[in-house]
């Protein structure tokens, strides 16, 4: 299936739908964070047509294996990704003089599509980068916290070699 859908042939009486697995291929943005030994997200994927908005919506579901930030274990991140957003031409947004028009709308947000395409991959790769945490460490993804080795020689430097030990008995009061 093509990357792109062009939006003119969208039926405004059928909605367009896929669905499948999003291969790993499919997601270059996450070439460097998936880790193999996940699995790779199941997806569907509706878009409604009306003139030239397209209401887009889906789910995208499956358990994806990426690294602890902090000591590289690889750790399951159960993805179950609901959307629903409106996607309208780049062009309106000068044509149509932006925001005011679409402040009126309902509450849904949105996104803007151009050259009548639509990238429907890009958008189900954008949904796994949502699902992502701001942090993945073991102890906030349900195991124990990392354990990092640290030699005995590293445990003593950080006990004598702290440029902030001497703080800790002059205090910071004396002006
Ligand atoms: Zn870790």
């Amino acid at each position: 299936m093509e990357r792109f859908i062009q939006v003119s042939v969208i039926s405004e009486s059928k909605a367009w739908i896929q669905e499948g697995e999003l291969r790993a291929d499919e997601m270059p943005r996450l070439v460097d964070i998936l880790l193999a030994g996940g699995s790779l997200p199941q997806f569907w994927i509706n878009l409604e047509r009306k003139k030239k908005e397209v209401i887009c919506s889906g789910n995208l579901e499956g358990t994806l294996s990426i690294a602890c930030d902090r000591c590289g274990q690889p750790l399951k991140l159960v993805v179950d990704e609901e959307f629903t957003f409106k996607m309208v031409p780049e062009a309106n947004l000068d044509s149509q003089n932006g925001k005011e028009v679409f402040l009126e709308d309902e509450d849904l947000d949105m996104d803007f599509y151009r050259d009548d395409q639509i990238d429907w991959k890009g958008i189900l790769e954008d949904q796994v980068i949502l699902a992502l945490p701001i942090r993945n460490l073991c102890e906030e993804q349900g195991q124990s916290a990392c354990k990092i080795p640290l030699n005995p020689q590293e445990i003593e430097n950080l006990k004598t070699d702290n440029p902030f030990s001497s703080l800790s008995n002059s205090g910071w009061e004396n002006n």
